[in-house]
């Protein structure tokens, strides 16, 4: 039995995901677990729930960069080409 290294534990499997990715015949396992000690699932779920929002906040602004610097470029481009 697996202990959670948060705090100690017993873990429960909860889920259990195989797939295999393209041509490799190998395919990966995903086990998923949760703590059995209730409050310490319930912060694990917030810590998850709150990294995936950062997660996304980032590629969201990743996103509005790369969009404004494409933007630059063009603009720089339009220079050029009037110059
Ligand atoms: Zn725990």
């Amino acid at each position: 039995m697996l202990k959670c290294n948060v705090c100690g534990c017993d873990l429960i499997l909860m889920e259990v995901m195989t797939h295999t990715i393209g041509n490799n015949f190998s395919p990966i396992t995903k086990n998923t677990y949760h703590c059995s000690n209730e409050v310490c699932q319930k912060d694990t779920d917030e810590k998850t729930a709150k990294r995936i929002k950062l997660k996304k906040e980032q590629e969201d602004a990743q996103a509005i960069r790369k969009q404004e610097s494409l933007a630059k470029t063009l603009e720089s481009k339009k220079v050029l080409t009037v110059m």
